[in-house]
């Protein structure tokens, strides 16, 4: 039986999406599938507001959106200026220290974000090739204000790259491409965007594509290189196929369904930004009432997902299999300092957005019922 999925991705997935994921065979030169994959790559720049960034969607998962940033923007020995949230902060470092990257990192206490003096601090210290930043780090629920931290980068030097790691907001959180100035957003297909597991999908401004095309060193991965996939995302836009290794058809076609979708519910996409906002307010103010505390302050707390700090003396294995038999499911803690003592709801996508296989509000009942069988006590008004 189908217990439903609301940890911070996969999220649920909407029926016609599943059906497309499990289409027929189809040639990957086809022109229907050409045709799906052109307007997948069109539909992906509305999501992210932009008129000319290019997209990219490639078979991996949003990881390899930190590799691809990695070899095909950054040269061995720059500095780049990593804004760590946590745990995926840490992890785009990795990778970029593994292309030869120099990381230096702005942390902030656990749950929490840097100030803007502190970024402002760090900028000053020296010039940078790259600010990474992660939009909502999964691995607590913090949210970076993105429009002002690019505009302070951009203020300060126009040339450095701003790049976003948008696997857990793009979709749900708002993210004007453009109008933000951002100059790489990365995603994966699992999330927001309501697609399965298995594409990796990214967004890269004009301005960088020229810092990449004017590129020296040699870009040290075959399969990450936008040397070989630009042309592809061109063709097929064009609607023209072209090769360079064979696309997963059928999740480009679960994609293409989905964000179809999205911009039908939405044809505002603001609306859609504005919906994900609603229900996670919703969320933090009855889990408040429940006399809980949340990781982030709600200042500084995303909206596509919840961490909640369990109740004093309660550990995660009294919770979440409870939750799991009223069939919920929802995720562990992550960030390792503090990972056995919260537990994380996602709600982005069709959870958000619809009625659909159990909205969040069976996710509240189902998690108050199981804090109650747990013993907790809540407060007299308790929503
Ligand atoms: N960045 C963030 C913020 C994430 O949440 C994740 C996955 N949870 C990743 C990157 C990596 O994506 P994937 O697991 O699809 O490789």
């Amino acid at each position: 039986e189908h217990k439903q999925l609301m940890i911070p991705g996969p999220v649920e997935v909407h029926e016609d999406v599943l059906s497309a994921a499990g289409g027929l065979s189809m040639s990957h030169v086809d022109p229907v599938f050409v045709n799906q994959f052109g307007e997948a790559l069109e539909l992906l720049r509305k999501v992210l507001v932009t008129e000319t960034g290019q997209p990219f969607i490639v078979s991996a998962s949003g990881t390899l959106g930190w590799d691809m940033v990695a070899v095909n923007l950054v040269e061995p020995g720059e500095d780049i200026l990593v804004l760590n949230t946590g745990f995926f902060g840490d992890r785009f470092a990795e990778s970029l220290e593994v292309y030869g990257g120099r990381t230096t990192h702005v942390r902030a206490p656990v749950g929490s974000r840097p100030t803007m003096a502190a970024i402002q601090a760090a900028l000053n210290e020296k010039p940078y090739k790259m600010v990474t930043i992660t939009h909502v780090d999964t691995s607590t629920g913090v949210l970076m204000p993105v429009e002002a931290i690019s505009k302070m980068v951009k203020a300060k030097n126009p040339k450095t790259i701003v790049v976003v790691d948008g696997v857990c907001s793009i979709g749900g959180e708002t993210l004007l491409f453009d109008a933000w100035n951002v100059d790489v957003a990365m995603t994966a297909s699992q999330k927001a965007l309501g697609a399965p597991p298995g594409l990796s999908i990214m967004m890269v401004s004009q301005y960088a594509m020229s810092v990449f095309n004017e590129r020296k060193a040699p870009i040290p991965s075959y399969y990450g290189s936008w040397r070989k996939w630009l042309p592809v995302m061109k063709a097929y836009e064009a609607r023209t196929p072209a090769y360079f290794a064979t696309p997963a058809v059928q999740l480009i076609q679960a994609l293409h369904v989905s964000l179809k979708q999205i911009l039908t519910q939405t044809p505002d996409i603001m609306d859609r930004f504005a919906k994900h906002e609603a229900v996670s307010d919703h969320v933090k103010r009855v889990v408040a009432s429940w006399g809980l505390r949340m990781v982030p302050a709600i200042e500084e707390a995303a909206h596509t997902m919840t961490g909640v700090y369990l109740p004093e003396g309660m550990a995660l294995p009294q919770l979440l299999p409870k939750v799991s038999a009223k069939g919920v499911v929802l995720a562990g803690g992550l960030h390792p300092d503090i990972a056995p003592k919260y537990f994380r709801i996602g709600h982005m996508g069709l959870s958000v957005m619809e009625d659909h296989r159990g909205h969040i509000d069976n996710v509240l009942k189902v998690v108050k019922e199981a804090l109650g069988e747990a013993g907790y006590t809540f407060p007299q008004d308790a929503l």
